[in-house]
């Protein structure tokens, strides 16, 4: 029995699933451990997920009637449930998705900090009162439920991503469809499984408030294409956004895109390089390069170039590469094949257009011939060529030089994505103008840290082909909710706005 298939059965008991919830199905699971199958999870026909959104919005209907602190408490008990089951989770998330033990485990706090700040948010979904220009009037704004919410989701975040969107949906009076991906719905059914205890004690919220859809792109379609799904939240490359974003747009539905990024670190002649490093180490190779927000691209000043380059591999040779659910281990598999081959594909154009490469070749295939263990590549660019513009979702890190800090920005600026990014400097007009209007180009800029390990107070996601949306933290809770602009006239006259007269 492999590794993987070893740990799964009590790890499932553990979060309250049952073997049949998983087995007998067709969409088989393999582990990026050591690809062996874990499961054959049964799969939503199309149809099936029609029926399914029917329950989420009658559900909806009921729910969105719940005063939200009262909904606040039903997210306070999920957090308890995944507090409890935190170990057992975040495992599971290694055996899924290949993390290293601790990061499984800190996607778990993640969602446990989500829920933290969802409860809070609960009794402050507020609006404006507006001054009117009419006497005797009164202006104000008011937040309302919006209705189901489709939560699509990437492999790379298994079970963070559904709880950012479901947490706020949850406090917001909004039910809840997700559709995980292919590669990951045991982690998928063991949150459900939580959820599902947790709104067994709270007593009575409705029964179809959060539901999960197993399937690939067909069954993801069937969600985003329902007029029925008043938002679609939807994580995953800039191939799916372009289809899923002009689909909800054609029925007027609303989405909100949380898509690839190719974030890049300028590295500056006053930078603390001991800093830079361990910042740049951590983003550049934690997940084996699989976060949306990995750095992929170094722009690194002449005069620090080759001395960061040379401490960077030094580094890059101690990492330990292997099974992610050993102690010590830093760097754990790809996906699956199709990633490495997309890996190799990339730095062999690299090569083409004139790089040098250090690392990047497969290891531990004798130990694990089914699965794609890599070393973590730099790639010492003479320009940033087409290749590095792209996001290619490995552990590739391209290195550029800069003579001037305007034309750092600008390189780091001139990718088609715009999720991430970070300057190492020690100087304040560089650090002011990287945060500046004329600085980065990205939704989240940084100074001193990496461009990865974002927390949920601040508002996540990117703009240009990383779609525009924001989730988790700050006023992104207001994608889950509608506006409604309220005049109330408390006067005996009746004025028109603009001085309008309108008198028979
Ligand atoms: P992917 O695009 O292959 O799949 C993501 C999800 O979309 C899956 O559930 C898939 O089944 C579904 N999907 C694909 N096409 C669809 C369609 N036409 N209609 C409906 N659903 C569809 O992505 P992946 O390989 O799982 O994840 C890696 C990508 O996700 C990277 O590009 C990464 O940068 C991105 N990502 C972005 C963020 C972010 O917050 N910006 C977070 C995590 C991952």
């Amino acid at each position: 029995m492999s590794l993987a298939n070893a740990l799964l059965p009590q790890l499932m008991q553990n979060l309250g699933l049952a073997a049949s919830a998983y087995a007998g199905g067709t969409l088989a699971v393999h582990s990026p451990i050591d690809g062996s199958q874990l499961a054959l999870v049964p799969t939503h026909s199309p149809q099936q997920v029609t029926a399914i959104i029917g329950k989420a919005h009658e559900s909806f209907l009921s729910w969105r009637q719940t005063p939200a602190p009262r909904r606040g408490e039903l997210i306070r008990l999920l957090g308890e449930e995944l507090r409890a089951s935190k170990t057992d989770l975040g495992k599971l998330v290694s055996l899924e998705a290949g993390k290293i033990l601790s990061e499984g485990l800190g996607e778990v706090q993640e969602m446990i900090d989500i829920c933290d700040f969802a409860v809070g948010l609960s009794r402050q979904l507020y609006g404006l009162t507006i001054a009117s220009e009419r006497p005797g009037h009164r202006m104000m704004e008011t937040w309302h439920p919006l209705g189901v919410v489709g939560v699509i989701s990437a492999f790379n975040f298994p079970v963070a991503v559904w709880s950012w969107n479901t947490a706020l949906a949850i406090v917001c009076g909004d039910s809840v469809v997700w559709k995980p991906s292919e590669k990951t719905p045991l982690t998928a059914l063991a949150c459900q499984a939580l959820f599902e205890r947790a709104a067994k004690r709270f007593g009575d919220a409705p029964q179809a408030l959060s539901q999960v859809i197993i399937g690939a792109r067909d069954v993801g379609e069937a969600l985003v294409n329902d007029t029925r799904v008043a938002l679609v939240s939807a994580t995953g490359s800039t191939r799916m956004g372009r289809e899923v974003g002009p689909n909800v747009a054609k029925r007027f539905g609303r989405s909100l895109l949380e898509l690839g990024g190719n974030n890049a670190v300028i590295v500056t002649p006053s930078a603390d390089l001991d800093l830079a490093v361990r910042g740049i180490l951590f983003a550049a190779v934690g997940t084996a390069g699989q976060r949306c927000t990995t750095t992929r691209r170094i722009i690194a000043h002449h005069s620090v170039r080759e001395t960061l380059i040379e401490r960077l591999k030094k580094a890059y040779l101690a990492l330990p590469i292997g099974n992610p659910t050993a102690p010590g281990t830093l760097v754990g598999p790809l996906i699956d094949q199709a990633s490495f081959e997309a890996m190799q594909q990339a730095l062999s154009q690299a090569r083409q257009d004139g790089a040098s490469v250090f690392g990047g070749e497969r290891v531990l295939q004798d130990q694990f011939p089914l699965a794609y263990y890599v070393k973590p590549a730099i790639v010492e660019m003479p320009s940033q060529t087409a290749i590095v513009c792209h996001e290619t979702f490995a552990p590739i890190l391209y290195v550029m030089g800069y003579a001037d800090f305007k034309d750092a920005i600008a390189m780091q600026n001139d990718v088609p994505q715009g999720l991430s990014s970070a300057v190492f400097s020690n100087d304040l007009r560089e650090a002011e103008t990287f945060l500046s209007v004329s600085g980065s180009d990205c939704g989240i800029a940084n100074v001193n840290i990496g461009t990865s390990g974002a927390e949920i107070g601040g508002a996540f996601g990117g703009e240009k082909e990383t779609g525009g949306g924001r989730e988790s933290g700050s006023d992104a809770w207001r994608n889950y909710m509608r506006r409604a602009t309220n005049t109330v006239n408390y006067s005996k006259e009746l004025p028109l706005a603009q001085g309008v007269r309108f008198d028979v």
